[in-house]
């Protein structure tokens, strides 16, 4: 039976960093996974071109019930060293807004880089390995559907459930749950939102426009799109990452500006739907403001038609049937507890010699690179410390 001083569950983002981390420092290390490739979800990030990391990132931009539990990780590995990382393989890279950094090429260039490094350090990479069960006697051993490998130490680098067509599973959380850890229950994130078959705005597919989204008390001011199903485009997921079920949402559509003052700016003469039309996409004025109140020049709104205005406008307030689920999640929200994990090293407080990191823990990134940076960050401070 094959030993190594570490074992590594997953060949994704987390587990391949910890991998090329630990090996570095001379340890033998196993990598196992049941995809053919590794790293397949990184290489669908970013519609391909993998947002890798975000030099804006800060812990606000990760939610966790822990707020504190990311920072020792981030502040040991900066976007600026993944930076490094991607010049020093010459991967082409480029800056787009909010300070996010893609490959200009392809995410393909990402993975190689990681399995180069990899190899270089002698990594055993063990792919197309279904992982059946992990038991703790002297070290750890792994089942795979065929045979067994044992280590001294073990991290637990499977990932979230979200988005299975590209083999995420549930694994990792039944497995920790196995070594005692509380698994806050997983839920897609980073989705489009899904809304009832007699919602007053269905029909608008395709429209998009930048919109401003209140859910739980937080606000995010991005593009909005209508889809078949109810809404998405950035904004609805970055707030569906704070959403619960049942929950209202506010949507500001004329964010950064005011009905109020455009009324007055206009004049008295035109209609409400010809102010409309000119600052709203036209079929959106229609369907969210009624025909009587459209067709009424502006001097002729009441107090009471000024204020219905301003709220359809400013405070359109919907709930959400649901999301598209998991099959169209980019992130888990949920997952292990960070309570009883340690945020410098990433070791189970309740297993010695486990490790946990990745989408795995209830650790979820907003939308722009931050998901993938608390991957490579997560998997920095276990590599350097198993
Ligand atoms: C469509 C899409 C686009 C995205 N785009 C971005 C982006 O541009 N930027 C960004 O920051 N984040 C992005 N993300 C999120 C990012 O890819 C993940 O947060 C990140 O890959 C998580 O890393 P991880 O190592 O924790 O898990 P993963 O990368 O998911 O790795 C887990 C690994 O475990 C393996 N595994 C699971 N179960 C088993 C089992 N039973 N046996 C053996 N192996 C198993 C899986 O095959 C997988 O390789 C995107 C996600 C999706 C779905």
């Amino acid at each position: 039976m094959p030993h190594y001083d570490i074992v590594i569950l997953g060949a994704g983002a987390s587990g391949l960093w910890a991998a090329m981390t630990a090996a570095k420092r001379g340890k033998s290390v196993c990598v196992i996974d049941h995809g053919k490739k590794a790293g397949r979800k990184i290489l669908i990030a970013g519609g391909g071109k993998c947002n890798f990391t975000n030099l804006q990132a800060t812990p606000a931009d990760f939610v966790c019930r822990n707020p504190h539990f990311v920072k020792s990780a981030l502040a040991r590995l900066s976007p600026w060293d993944v930076v490094s990382f991607v010049e020093n393989h010459d991967i082409p890279w480029e800056e787009r807004e909010h300070g996010q950094l893609f490959c200009r090429d392809s995410a393909e260039d990402m993975v190689e880089a990681l399995l180069l490094e990899c190899r270089k350090a002698k990594v055993v990479l063990r792919l197309d390995s279904e992982i059946t069960g992990v038991t703790q006697a002297d070290g750890f051993q792994v089942t795979l559907e065929k045979g067994q490998v044992t280590a001294a130490s073990c991290l637990i680098a499977l990932g979230g459930p979200a988005w299975p067509q590209v083999g995420a599973t549930d694994m990792g959380h039944r497995l920790a749950k196995q070594f005692g850890h509380t698994i806050i229950p997983a839920r897609p994130a980073l989705v489009p939102f899904t809304l009832p078959s007699d919602w007053k705005l269905k029909g608008l597919t395709g429209i998009a426009l930048p919109a401003r989204l209140t859910v739980g008390g937080k606000s995010f001011t991005e593009n909005l799109l209508f889809t078949h199903k109810g809404l998405s485009g950035p904004v609805a997921l970055h707030a569906s990452c704070h959403w619960e079920k049942g929950q209202e949402m506010a949507v500001d559509f004329l964010p950064g500006n005011r009905i109020e003052s455009l009324l007055v700016e206009a004049g008295g003469k035109p209609l409400v739907r010809t102010l409309l039309s000119r600052i709203l996409p036209e079929r959106l004025a229609t369907a969210l403001v009624p025909a009587k109140l459209g067709g009424q020049q502006i001097a002729q709104l009441t107090l009471k038609d000024q204020e219905r205005l301003v709220s359809l406008i400013h405070d359109y307030r919907i709930t959400p049937s649901g999301t598209e689920g998991m099959r169209k999640a980019e992130a888990t929200s949920g997952g292990v507890d960070t309570a009883d994990v340690s945020s410098k090293t990433m070791e189970s407080r309740l297993t010695p010699g486990l490790y946990l990191t990745g989408e795995l823990l209830d650790v979820t990134g907003q939308l722009g690179g931050f998901n993938l940076h608390w991957a490579w960050a997560s998997g920095q401070a276990a590599g350097e410390s198993m």
